[in-house]
């Protein structure tokens, strides 16, 4: 491995539960699936690291509703619902990064609990490439601790969705990730590194 400053490609949490016909689906969740695939063959051919988080929850956490947070049972690792989409590209090359794991935190970020900051500053990555689901809460949270860990950070636009509580939350979240420094991609498989 070269002691070139490299890009890193992160998916977030493309997950059964996140996907039309999960518990905690997000509409058009599963269209991420194509582009993020694409990505990953690019990443995966020039030897560039891909890494892909999970939610990865215990059965009994105060991120779900029944034990004060506001959302539905999700993800509860071991569960069909925790399993990455099937059309997701799988490859002994990709790490996996599970989050969420924490009975009293929500977890959205990929950074949050993980060793994802350690393995990225390892590899001597400079730029991480950040699609997934959703837009207003895991893909937000894990850009924003990309770029507070120093990291230059691409979103991928076309490669994320938004959970949309509130109609506007998948645009204002991107509009958050911009302001912060991220540079928002709206056709990143054909994007140039
Ligand atoms: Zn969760």
């Amino acid at each position: 491995m070269s002691n070139d400053k490299q890009k890193a490609l992160i998916i977030v949490d493309v997950q059964n539960d996140f996907c039309p016909g999960g518990s905690l689906a997000v509409t058009h969740g599963d269209e991420v699936v194509a582009p993020l695939n694409e990505l990953i063959k690019q990443f995966l051919d020039r030897g560039e690291p891909v890494f892909k988080t999970r939610d990865w929850h215990p059965a009994k956490t105060k991120h779900f509703k029944a034990y004060g947070g506001v959302w539905p049972v999700h993800c509860v690792q071991g569960t069909l619902g925790a399993e990455f989409h099937p059309d997701l590209i799988d490859d002994p090359r990709i790490t996996i990064i599970s989050k969420g794991i924490d009975e009293s935190a929500d977890g959205y970020s990929g950074f949050d609990g993980t060793n994802l900051g350690q393995l990225l500053r390892q590899q001597n990555v400079a730029e991480v490439w950040v699609g997934g689901l959703a837009t207003d809460y895991c893909v937000k949270h894990t850009v924003l601790d990309a770029l507070h860990e120093g990291f230059k950070v691409k979103a991928l636009g076309d490669a994320m969705r938004a959970v949309n509580v509130n109609p506007a939350d998948g645009a204002k979240a991107v509009e958050e990730m911009r302001d912060a420094g991220a540079e928002i991609l709206e056709q990143s498989a054909v994007a140039r590194p």
